[in-house]
């Protein structure tokens, strides 16, 4: 028997709601019913929409009012002790203060940390948890969502966070310890709620675990095989969907066929030989085959998926088989029947959440009565072909316009020898920023106004030179050394970029949950890209035409501008990359021309596209490096290159920056306390690096003396003639009142540290 299913849908609602509700109620304008109410909602309208369509395994608790991590830890009671603070009254402000952090009067409780889950763009909360932490049954979530779904006459399958998972994801509050030392104690707990579940006629849940795809230390892998065996022995328990997605679990085969669940389920669309591996499967009372990919937003090969799920399933021994996306749909916008702005024909090759499970029905439809539903297939063909060839016309038009001999991969000289040709004449540790000063909302409504044509364009960019003359002279006021034009004409370091080339298509409606109540509406790369005409020329040369001291030109690199869009997948993202690549070195080279000195390529994104399994990341980081290469390596000796990378792990990466030989790097570092530089001093990083000494995410005003020690640790590591001064990240997020005095005392920093190395 084949049936559909689904691992989770979209839960911020059609329209936003979600978003909505949620500022509503932290501003204090919407009560906790109200809330209640829309998340009651948005859920009872997802389960719908997924029966319409036909799917026949539906998910619940997979809506979070922030995030499913934090949901897990409060379950759980990893709950750290900050949060029991008497001023935090009730369970749903604990859990917003553990998101969003708490602050009345002077007491100022920092929230959990917050990172990528995965190598998706999505952020998780993370849980901390200490040798105390006492794991007990918090709440009913996931039984509550159930019964909510019963109630509408839905019968769903809870989506629940596996316990090596959340343990693994979590991070320990004492040193010398690991929170995966609390397995036995959480497992218990585990127990008790599976026991609730089923007791309460819930028969199958979806036990989340993708660390399965990951590289695992032995210790691991005897803990996976601990949970195995106490979970999969336990009784009494709704059977077990054992769920893994992102990479291809092939290599922990050896755990998935000693597990002891009555189904798994496969994220086929990233491996590489699954017939071998689902041929050695154990028997399985249900197999789940995620073929539809859950990442991406384009429409499949439906006669390829069918031809590969019949020679699947003539492999399998499992008594049932499920076909289902191969993750979540959390990682794509929900409806692409909203789109009434897109251009037709890209439509047509488009799919989004609810088309990709209309997509799976389909799939169904034709595996179970082929003669009946040749249409459909016919019908997709038909699609694809057109797609193919307007994008090949699209291609040869481009032909001729990229002359590959002039790719440089290498600058002329080396670092050293081009840093004395940089000689500018500037101090050293010289003061710099990362780009952006506050968009603040006179900013956003002028741009909001000539997108809507209420104004027209030279009004709008006569507001945007006149923003740039004051955050001029502001930053000749403060005393910094390079100045940037402060990006107050981009609505995102990504969009601004894709609105201005070829290739890219954009959503009014596509938005993606990036954090909490924080969404984005990444770009769709549908064809070659393609730089007509300069991007940021004008901008950059008005700014530097109002001073003598140099100003960066501010750009996104190509590898964060592909991994903050959805790519295309009909040649690989590397190709991709590297059209970016050789737009983005066009305006360098524009930039150059126009005798602007140093110019900064931004590739925050770079650490997020790092594969999970070690084995692939050699391949992904030299092409990523390529790309940057491309784009920073034709100019002269004199120009300085800059780049800057948020907060990630750079010890598995140093290799690969050092070898993108940027002159300057700027980085993230205050929050880790100059932690992070270890890495680039263990390796003696050559170039120069500007560790960020103003934690730009606090809304707190840093003191002189705070960024001075910091530097003093800086300048214990890396040689002071290598070092710069600078905040962690850009400013836009930030307001004026903080940013003022919080450079003034940067600046001020710098000034004194100086002055020690004189004496
Ligand atoms: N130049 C960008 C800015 O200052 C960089 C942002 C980022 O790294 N995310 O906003
Ligand atoms: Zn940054």
């Amino acid at each position: 028997m084949i049936q559909t299913s689904n691992l989770g849908f979209p839960r911020i609602g059609l329209h936003r709601e979600l978003k909505f509700a949620l500022e509503g109620f932290w501003k204090n304008k919407l009560d906790l019913n109200s809330l209640q109410q829309t998340a009651n909602d948005i859920q009872i309208a997802n389960w719908q929409i997924q029966k319409n369509i036909g799917i026949e395994s539906i998910p619940s608790n997979d809506f979070s009012f922030y995030d499913q991590v934090l949901d897990t830890a409060v379950l759980f009671n990893a709950i750290p002790p900050r949060f029991l603070h008497t001023q935090i009254d009730g369970e749903t402000a604990r859990y917003f203060a553990m998101a969003r952090g708490f602050q009345a009067g002077d007491l100022r409780i920092d929230a959990l940390e917050m990172t990528k889950w995965f190598n998706t763009n999505y952020h998780y909360l993370v849980p901390e948890i200490s040798k105390n932490t006492c794991f007990k049954l918090n709440n009913q979530k996931p039984l509550q969502a159930y019964c909510l779904a019963k109630s509408m006459g839905v019968s769903t399958r809870p989506v629940i966070i596996g316990p090596l998972t959340f343990l693994l994801l979590s991070k320990p509050t004492e040193e010398n310890f690991r929170p995966i030392e609390k397995l036995p104690e959480l497992l218990p707990v585990y127990q008790q709620l599976f026991k609730g579940l089923k007791e309460s006629g819930v028969s199958w849940i979806q036990l989340d675990e993708p660390f399965l795809v990951t590289d695992m230390a032995e210790e691991i892998r005897d803990a996976y095989q601990f949970m195995f065996s106490e979970l999969g022995n336990y009784q009494p328990r709704p059977k077990v969907m054992l769920t893994s997605y992102f990479d291809d679990i092939s290599i922990n085969k050896d755990l998935v066929f000693q597990f002891p669940f009555e189904g798994i389920h496969l994220d086929i669309t990233n491996i590489d030989g699954p017939l071998d591996l689902i041929e050695r499967l154990p028997f399985l009372e249900t197999l789940s085959l995620g073929v539809i990919n859950g990442r991406n937003v384009w429409k499949e090969n439906l006669t390829q998926k069918i031809d590969l799920i019949k020679a699947l399933i003539s492999k399998s021994s499992s008594e049932h088989i499920q076909i289902a996306p191969s993750c979540s749909l959390i990682h794509v916008p929900q409806d692409l029947d909203l789109e009434d702005n897109l251009n037709f024909e890209i439509k047509g090759w488009l799919s989004f959440a609810k088309q990709k499970l209309e997509e799976l029905v389909n799939v169904k439809q034709v595996l179970v009565k082929p003669e009946e539903n040749q249409g459909v297939l016919t019908k997709n063909q038909a699609v694809l072909e057109k797609r193919n060839q307007i994008v090949r016309e699209l291609a040869v038009k481009l032909e001729g316009s990229f002359s590959n001999s002039d790719i440089r991969l290498e600058r002329q000289s080396a670092h050293s020898i081009r840093k004395l040709k940089q000689k500018t004449s500037l101090p050293i540790l010289p003061t710099t920023t990362i780009g952006s000063f506050p968009q603040t909302s006179e900013v956003r409504k002028m741009r909001a106004k000539a997108d809507k044509g209420e104004i027209n364009q030279s009004k709008y960019d006569e507001f945007l030179r006149s923003e740039i003359r004051k955050v001029i002279q502001t930053q000749i006021d403060l005393g910094l050394d390079v100045l940037v034009h402060g990006e107050f004409e981009r609505n995102d370091m990504v969009q601004y970029f894709a609105e201005k080339m070829e290739g890219f298509a954009f959503t009014n409606h596509g938005w993606v949950q990036s954090f909490g109540s924080r969404y984005v509406r990444p770009p769709i790369i549908y064809a070659p890209v393609n730089r007509p005409t300069p991007m940021t020329i004008e901008w950059i040369k008005y700014a530097q035409s109002l001073t003598k001291k140099p100003v960066k030109g501010m750009l996104t690199g190509p590898v964060t501008i592909l991994q903050w869009s959805f790519a295309r997948d009909d040649q690989p993202i590397s190709e991709t990359c590297r059209e970016i690549a050789l737009a983005i070195r066009d305006e360098v080279l524009d930039l150059e021309a126009d005798r602007i000195k140093i110019i900064q390529i931004d590739e925050p994104a770079l650490r997020e596209g790092l594969p999970l399994q070690r084995a692939k990341r050699q391949n992904y980081l030299t092409w990523a490096v390529d790309c940057f290469k491309i784009v920073s390596s034709s100019v002269r000796d004199e120009t300085q290159i800059h780049t800057h990378m948020c907060y990630a792990e750079f010890n598995d990466i140093i290799e690969a920056i050092a070898k993108m030989d940027a002159d300057v790097i700027s980085i993230e570092a205050s929050r880790s306390n100059m932690q992070l530089l270890k890495a680039f001093a263990d390796f003696q990083y050559p170039n120069d690096i500007g560790p960020g000494i103003y934690d730009i995410h606090s809304p707190n005003i840093p003191s002189v003396n705070e960024m001075f020690l910091l530097l003093e640790k800086a300048a214990k590591v890396i040689p002071v003639e290598n070092l710069w001064v600078n905040p962690d990240c850009g400013l836009k997020t930030r307001g004026w009142n903080e940013v003022i005095p919080s450079l003034k005392a940067m600046v001020s920093a710098a000034i004194i540290f100086r002055e020690t190395l004189h004496l």
